[in-house]
């Protein structure tokens, strides 16, 4: 496979699946030999945005950080796959300006099967008060007006998810199955 470097980036709520596709993702990319790195929100919020909260200012910081690296990445050839739940429409928008080669992925279900997955155990201390201004319970999300990729979680096997992403990198030109 040969490719170019890109940005794909995940948004939506906790527990909608950014993680997940996006690992199953690394696993198909790594296997055709791409050059790859993960920002995961999670991870990065331990060291790059360390320190930062969940105000407004400090989500775009965050988001803002992120978009940072990933762009000094994909301007050297790497494909970036950001998973952060980056709530505000604005500075996602100027994050994928900056970028150019920028795909983004709305990990898509609603609040109501997000809080029953309850991954990380997050809704039930946002329900209790012991996690506050948390998106989707006590703070907005702002959804995708025309994202790239639409992954229904709710609805699609983690397969199709993953092979709908795959789809787009090709069809855009970012990825190029070569014949053996
Ligand atoms: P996030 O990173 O958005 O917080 P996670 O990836 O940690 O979310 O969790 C998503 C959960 O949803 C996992 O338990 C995963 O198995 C489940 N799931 C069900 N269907 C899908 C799908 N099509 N794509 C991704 N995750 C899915």
């Amino acid at each position: 496979m040969q490719h170019r470097g890109v940005t794909v980036w995940f948004t939506g709520l906790s527990g909608s699946g950014k993680t997940t596709i996006s690992q199953a993702l690394e696993k198909k990319l790594r296997a055709a030999g791409a050059k790859l790195e993960i920002l995961d929100g999670d991870i990065v919020r331990t060291n790059l945005t360390k320190g930062l909260g969940f105000s407004k200012e400090d989500r775009d910081e965050n988001v803002r950080r992120i978009g940072f690296v990933a762009n000094l990445l994909t301007r050297n050839g790497v494909i970036v796959l950001v998973s952060a739940i980056s709530p505000y429409r604005d500075v996602r928008d100027q994050v994928r300006q900056r970028i150019g080669d920028f795909v983004e992925v709305y990990a898509n279900a609603s609040v109501e099967v997000c809080e029953s997955r309850d991954v990380k155990g997050l809704y039930k201390k946002a329900r209790s008060g012991e996690i506050k201004n948390f998106t989707g319970i006590s703070d907005p999300y702002e959804e995708p007006l025309t994202p790239e990729v639409n992954c229904e979680t709710e609805q699609e096997t983690l397969e199709e998810s993953v092979n709908k992403v795959m789809a787009k990198l090709e069809e855009l030109g970012y990825i190029t199955p070569v014949a053996v």
